[in-house]
C-alpha cells in the first residue's frame, strides 16, 4: 500500500509453555531486539510466564492471549487485564477464534474484554476470521466485517489497537488463502475503519494469521493493508519465528 507503517509481527504460544520454556522466550526476545529498529514484535505467552519472562525480558513485549472484561470480582479461573498488566504484560489478544469457538464467546465479550484491556492500559489485538464454511457460502466478508464493527469498541484508536484478521480454516492447517482474498479483506476492513474512525482508521494496524511461516511470510506480508502477522506455530522458536521477522 502508500501507508508506510510499520509492521508488527506477534507470536502467540496458545496453551504451550512451562518454566523450562523461559530461555526460548528470552531466546526470542534476544532475537527480536536485533531486529528492533525496523520491526515491531511482542510474544503473547501463557499468563502463569509473564511475570516471571518480564522480570527477566525488561526490554520485550509480552503479551497475555485473553482476559476477562471484568476489573475483579467473582469469576473463578479467569484473569483480568488489570493482573495481566501487573505480571508485566503490555498487550493482550482478544477473541481469537479458538476462544469464540471453545469458550463461546460473542462480539459483545470481546468488545468488552477489549475495552478492559484499554482501560488497563494495555494494547489490544482483536482477532476476526471466518469459518470454512461461511468461505464457501460466500459469506466470509459479511462475517469478519460484522465481527469488527461488533467487536471493536467506539473508542477504539491506532494507539491501542490492532486487528488480525486470521481465516479459521487456515489456523494449524498448513493452508492460507490467496492473495487476492487476503487483500480483499484486508481492504475491506481498512475501508470499516476508516469509515467508523476517520483518517486514524488508516493507522490501525490490520495483522494476518493463519500458518504464516518463513516461506510464505514475504508473500503475505506484502500484500496492501497487510502491517503485520500474528504467527502460532512458527512462533515457538526463535529459529521458526526469525525468518518473518526478517521478511517483515
Ligand atoms: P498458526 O496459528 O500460525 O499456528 O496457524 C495462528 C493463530 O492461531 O494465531
Amino acid at each position: 500500500g502508500s501507508r508506510a507503517m510499520r509492521k508488527f509481527i506477534v507470536g502467540n504460544w496458545k496453551m504451550n509453555g512451562t518454566s523450562a520454556d523461559l530461555a526460548e522466550i528470552e531466546a526470542i526476545a534476544a532475537m527480536a531486539t536485533s531486529y528492533a529498529a525496523s520491526v515491531d514484535s511482542a510474544l503473547c505467552i501463557p499468563a502463569t510466564l509473564i511475570d516471571r519472562a518480564t522480570s527477566r525480558l525488561l526490554e520485550y513485549t509480552l503479551g497475555g492471549q485473553d482476559c476477562h472484561m471484568q476489573v475483579s470480582g467473582a469469576h473463578t479461573g479467569c484473569v483480568s487485564a488489570e493482573m495481566l498488566a501487573d505480571a508485566g504484560a503490555a498487550l493482550t489478544l482478544v477473541g481469537h477464534s479458538e476462544r469464540r469457538a471453545g469458550q463461546n464467546e460473542t462480539d459483545a465479550d470481546i468488545r468488552g474484554k477489549a475495552q478492559a484491556a484499554q482501560n488497563a492500559g494495555l494494547k489490544v489485538i482483536i482477532c476476526v476470521g471466518e469459518t470454512l464454511e461461511e468461505r464457501d457460502a460466500g459469506q466470509a466478508l459479511e462475517i469478519v466485517l460484522g465481527q469488527v464493527q461488533k467487536s471493536v469498541p467506539d473508542e477504539a484508536g491506532s494507539d491501542w489497537l490492532s486487528i488480525a484478521y486470521e481465516p479459521v480454516w487456515a489456523i494449524g492447517t498448513g493452508r492460507i488463502p490467496e492473495d487476492s482474498d487476503v487483500a480483499e479483506m484486508h481492504w475491506a476492513i481498512r475501508e470499516q475503519l476508516v469509515a467508523r474512525f476517520g483518517p486514524d482508521g488508516k493507522n490501525i494496524s490490520i495483522l494476518y494469521g493463519g500458518s504464516m511461516n518463513g516461506d510464505n511470510a514475504p508473500m503475505l506480508l506484502a500484500i496492501p493493508n497487510v502491517d503485520g502477522g500474528l504467527i502460532g506455530g512458527a512462533s515457538l522458536t526463535a529459529t521458526k519465528f526469525e525468518p518473518i521477522l526478517a521478511a517483515a
